[in-house]
């Protein structure tokens, strides 16, 4: 296991912090040192075909092993890490026999992971966590992804008595500013089908997410004096008040779990003569997201119409733009990519944790590109912030979960 826990250091110590302000790919330049570096680790261990592109997507092959026709699938991690923390001079901790108690991050500035406030470590007890020093993130979201899939790939081609069709390895930039998958080029990777592995804690697969939308509604007022305002007077402030408070007021994310969609108001900016309000819409089922994308207009339009007589024009402009669809949709007809997840947790006596995603991944926009793609555990906690930390006994199961899956796929396609 330190194997693992060497590699997965030599990840996070190189800062690929990505930044939603700019247009390139990468977005930052930092982000070649790491990919780089993973360009020559997979080469170095033996894989083949390793190509990195000019936006450094990396893709690398491990050549089938076996005589019979087996479908070619792939393992997609990102690594990039968000802007929201920083992930410069991330300096890992190692606490190997977890005991079960507080964990100071920082004496100086008297950080603590406490399993008092993080209740998921007591199931870590005795395992060896990895964390911060409590000033940066760590970077597990992606990178013990990355860890685990160069890892998987390294056993295989030293253990070539376990037989495999063709597999494909995938690395991507800027995943956590939504544009990881965007310039994936699928014919290229060739795969039937693939993983993401990049979920939380292990057991985690997942194969459903949000449908998505953004919306902004623009009002439109009427400036005049207050003192002879009566009858002419829009303040479209009071106007975008009225929409927000007709929106369904237990329908927010911070009142809903599991299926239950949402409206989220996430900006509202204004002045007596216009106002904006922002929002995302989020809904797994997709006649109920339609419902709510129609409900907003509505609402819109309803205002509009009251002022119509008086204004001349509507007053509640409404402009919504899908982001992202739910992935079940192109994964529920191939759904024995699942089962082989499932099965190959099993086998390893991994309880698979199967739940709808509250949100988005790479995954999901890549199998609307025509690469049915569930997200697997990579086994880290607390994403995006200083109190994240990876078990590196989750990383090894991870790792182990890419081998027997490669390993079922063979065996499931064999006569
Ligand atoms: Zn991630």
């Amino acid at each position: 296991m330190q194997h693992i826990i060497d590699r997965f250091i030599s990840y996070v110590t190189v800062d690929t912090e990505s930044d939603p302000n700019s247009d390139t790919t990468p977005s930052t330049e930092k982000q070649w040192d790491l990919a780089n570096q993973l360009v020559e680790e997979l080469k170095a261990i033996g894989m083949e075909d390793v190509t990195i592109d000019e936006n450094a997507y990396i893709m690398a092959t491990l050549p089938s092993n076996v005589e019979h026709d087996v479908p070619v699938i792939g393992f997609v991690a990102h690594f990039d890490t968000t802007p929201d923390f920083t992930g410069a001079n991330v300096k890992p901790q190692i606490i190997e026999n977890y005991d079960g108690g507080d964990i100071v991050l920082n004496k100086e500035q008297n950080i603590v992971l406490s399993p008092s406030y993080f209740k998921d470590m007591l199931q870590y007890k005795g395992q060896t966590l990895i964390t911060t020093d409590g000033t940066t993130l760590l970077g597990a979201d992606d990178k013990a992804g990355i860890t685990e899939i160069v890892s998987a790939m390294e056993y295989l081609i030293q253990h070539p008595e376990i037989k495999h069709g063709k597999i494909r390895v995938g690395f991507t930039p800027d995943e956590e500013i939504g544009r990881g998958a965007h310039k994936f080029d699928v014919a290229k990777f060739g795969a039937e089908w693939a993983y993401t592995m990049d979920g939380s804690q292990i057991g985690e697969l997942e194969y459903e997410n949000f449908n998505a939308a953004g919306a902004k509604i623009t009002f439109k007022g009427k400036s005049v004096h207050p003192g002879y305002a009566k009858g002419k007077m829009i303040n479209s402030m009071l106007l975008a008040s009225r929409f927000v408070a007709a929106l369904p007021q237990d329908e927010v994310p911070e009142r809903t779990t599991g299926y239950e969609g949402f409206y989220h108001v996430t900006g509202i900016e204004g002045s007596l003569e216009e106002t904006t309000v922002k929002m995302i819409i989020r809904d797994h089922d997709k006649e109920k997201f339609e419902a709510r994308k129609k409900k907003v207009a509505e609402i819109a339009d309803e205002i509009s119409n009251d002022f119509m007589e008086q204004f001349g024009e509507p007053v509640a402009i409404a402009d919504i733009k899908d982001q992202y669809y739910n992935m079940k949709e192109k994964v529920v007809p191939v759904i024995h990519i699942v089962d082989i997840a499932e099965q190959a947790m099993k086998e390893l006596s991994i309880e698979p944790i199967i739940k709808p995603i509250r949100g988005g991944t790479d995954g999901c926009q890549l199998s609307y590109m025509g690469l049915p793609c569930p997200n697997i555990f990579a086994g880290g906690h607390n994403f995006h912030g200083k109190y994240e930390y990876v078990p590196a006994e989750s990383m090894q199961k991870a790792t182990d979960v890419i081998i027997k899956i490669a390993e079922l796929t063979a065996k499931k396609y064999n006569g």
